[in-house]
């Protein structure tokens, strides 16, 4: 039996519990109904309307699944069967928001893009401007590649064409600048696993005013009951009558989730961003001394997924499988088009941690047999200008 022992996760989600989220899990279990937790519900509107740095009018709550039921979500409530609509697609999960879409009877069009290639804006307003779509959906970091994408030019391009505009957002909000208003951004979801850390369960979601005006002029009603955004609506806004139950939400994810968007907001997205550059660079500085490579060039490389190249003639299995089985490591290696290909080391919430990447660096300068890797590492975290904490 190994589920008792402590396993460090270095991967792109899931990521290490925080500690207020872990306390959290063990609050009261209450009514989904309770005025307490519809209380708490009110909270984590107001802390996900900052996070997301939403419109005023927008709509934001949680939804409970994982980051995927975020995905559907936007999709089923923003698409009719046979809507014309542009995906972005550089990678595993914009394929995933283009195989959703199609399964709703949406005309599909993709704009494709090499894994761990940047997307070219010029070519997708082309395309935007030639189809004139109903929605743009694309994804701001490629989790599959490591890239991250251009949503604000994107943006620029979706409301120039009067798209509706669907960013997934896992990966960077709540480590990364996020501003959904000024990138007219009309729907948005992450996570709770991801750059939050909290427990996998729970997908914190916003809608726009615009989103949610166009949902209510839709002709025909949202293919799925439990998305339905306007029944999700009744149950954390309101309204005449009050709160009105639709599903019984899972309270102590509530509880979990709600205390990480709230212990991020505390730390603020600015310091995050700070830990998560200055971790990346200081690996990457480090593991370039025993043959790795980034995957992407800087200008668009995703600082919370550092996507690295193999070194040459480099054993992927065996190495993982001796990290997780003796150091209690787990990283991930590629998906899609890059498995086999690349390891993926999860700069996300508690991930990004120094203490977590001096225990990888300390295993990886044994199984290398070099030293030196620590040190480096060590010493490029302290001539970066802004000192790590954690
Ligand atoms: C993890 C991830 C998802 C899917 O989230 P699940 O919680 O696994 O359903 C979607 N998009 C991106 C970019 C991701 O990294």
């Amino acid at each position: 039996m190994t589920h008792n022992r402590e396993v460090l996760l270095l991967t792109p989600g899931p990521t290490p519990i925080h500690p207020r989220a872990l306390a959290a899990l063990q609050w009261p279990m209450l009514s989904h109904m309770d005025a307490e937790v519809l209380a708490f519900n009110d909270l984590v509107m107001d802390n996900l309307k900052t996070l997301y740095n939403s419109d005023p009018g927008a709509f934001p709550c949680l939804l409970s699944g994982t980051g995927s039921l975020g995905m559907e979500a936007g999709l089923v409530n923003l698409i009719e069967p046979g809507d014309r609509i542009l995906v972005v697609v550089n990678g595993v999960f914009g394929e995933r928001q283009a195989d959703m879409a199609r399964r709703l009877g949406a005309e599909v069009h993709e704009v494709t893009f090499t894994a761990g290639m940047p997307v070219e804006v010029e070519q997708v307003a082309r395309m935007a401007e030639r189809l004139r779509p109903k929605l743009l959906a694309t994804v701001h970091g490629e989790t599959s590649t490591g890239v991250l994408n251009p949503v604000a030019e994107l943006g620029e391009v979706a409301s120039r064409v009067g798209a509706l505009y669907l960013v997934d957002a896992v990966t960077t909000v709540g480590m990364l600048p996020f501003d959904m208003a000024a990138w007219g951004i009309d729907y948005a979801y992450t996570g709770s696993q991801k750059c939050l850390s909290a427990p996998p369960g729970v997908a914190p979601v916003a809608f726009s005013r615009r989103a949610m005006e166009v949902i209510e002029k839709r002709s025909t009603p949202v293919a799925s009951w439990y998305c339905d955004v306007q029944q999700m609506r009744s149950y954390w806004v309101g309204g005449e009558s009050g709160k009105n139950y639709h599903h019984t939400i899972p309270v102590q994810l509530h509880w979990a989730t709600g205390e990480a968007i709230r212990a991020t907001l505390e730390e603020g997205i600015a310091a995050r961003a700070v830990r998560v550059h200055a971790l990346g660079d200081a690996a990457l500085r480090a593991l370039e001394t025993v043959g790795f490579r980034a995957f992407v060039p800087r200008p668009y490389r995703l600082p919370t997924v550092l996507a690295l190249t193999l070194p040459d003639d480099f054993e992927d299995g065996r190495v993982r499988h001796q990290l997780r089985h003796d150091y209690g490591i787990s990283i991930t290696g590629g998906l899609g088009a890059t498995t086999g290909r690349i390891w993926r080391l999860g700069l996300m919430g508690e991930n990004a941690r120094t203490a977590n990447y001096l225990r990888l660096m300390e295993a990886l300068a044994e199984i290398f047999v070099a030293p030196h890797l620590l040190r480096l590492f060590e010493e490029s975290l302290m001539v970066d200008s802004h000192p790590t904490p954690g």
